[in-house]
């Protein structure tokens, strides 16, 4: 994965590298150490060790939780990389903890990153960017959480060649509208590809649908409270359908 790694010898100067990131996840590592998994815009998923940020003399501690939008430098080693300097480029952590709901959704942002992006150091900069995205929505433009998380995971699977069709039939491409909504399938389905325990949305529910797939945010606001947790529902059955199993975390979250 680093190729410069590869030519290690002693007093060989250590080959840095720069990116920025969002922080996925921590977990703790020996005394004072902890493992710092990020979504980057230039190396994808990073798995990188943060030296000594356990105590409270750290430097850069609490800049490296969970949504902290980040600017980093990191120093190649065999294994694991490690940070050795970290500035904050948007405060989303503190943002994100300060809201159960913003933090409860965005929680399945990170999560879902995680999985989407399967292999460690290969660029995925569409959702790097689709995360960056959902939480400057979150936390700037102060969208509703849910939506974003929804509008999130849709344009996740889309990003990852699991785009769902919400006019076309999704197995016959004959244009809709469609009554039948079919997670295995792929999106709505014609009445003669309907497939049985086929899903029957509201025609609302499948405009706000693609509403949020292409983020009309418009038709999003106007729509009623009804269709968008019908539309909740219909998105979660899509990521469980598409992800192996489903995810711990969209279980907590508000709808
Ligand atoms: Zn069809």
């Amino acid at each position: 994965m680093h190729a410069a790694g590869a030519a290690y010898r002693q007093n060989e100067a250590v080959p840095y590298y720069r990116d920025e990131g969002v922080v996925l996840r921590t977990q703790k590592l020996g005394e004072a150490d902890r493992i710092i998994t990020l979504l980057t815009r230039e190396h994808g998923r990073v798995r990188a060790v943060a030296k000594g940020v356990r105590r409270t003399t750290s430097r850069f501690g609490a800049r490296l939780e969970p949504f902290s939008h980040v600017d980093l430098q990191f120093a190649e080693a065999r294994t694991l990389d490690v940070i050795t300097q970290a500035e904050t480029l948007r405060p989303y952590a503190a943002r994100m903890g300060a809201d159960y709901g913003a933090y409860t959704a965005g929680t399945v942002m990170l999560e879902t990153a995680e999985r989407l992006v399967t292999e460690d150091g290969e660029p995925a900069v569409q959702q790097y960017l689709l995360l960056v995205g959902a939480l400057r929505a979150v936390c700037e433009a102060g969208r509703p959480a849910p939506q974003v998380l929804d509008a999130f995971l849709l344009r996740s699977l889309a990003v990852n060649g699991y785009a769902p069709s919400f006019d076309a039939c999704a197995r016959c491409g004959v244009e809709g509208p469609h009554v039948a909504f079919n997670p295995s399938a792929g999106g709505m389905l014609c009445a003669g590809c309907r497939l049985p325990g086929s899903a029957r949305p509201a025609e609302e529910t499948v405009s706000v649908l693609a509403a949020l797939l292409s983020g009309d945010w418009d038709v999003v606001t106007a729509a009623e409270e009804r269709h968008l947790r019908e539309a909740s529902t219909l998105v979660a059955a899509y990521l469980a359908w598409h992800l192996e199993r489903g995810l711990r975390s969209l279980s907590h979250v508000q709808r």
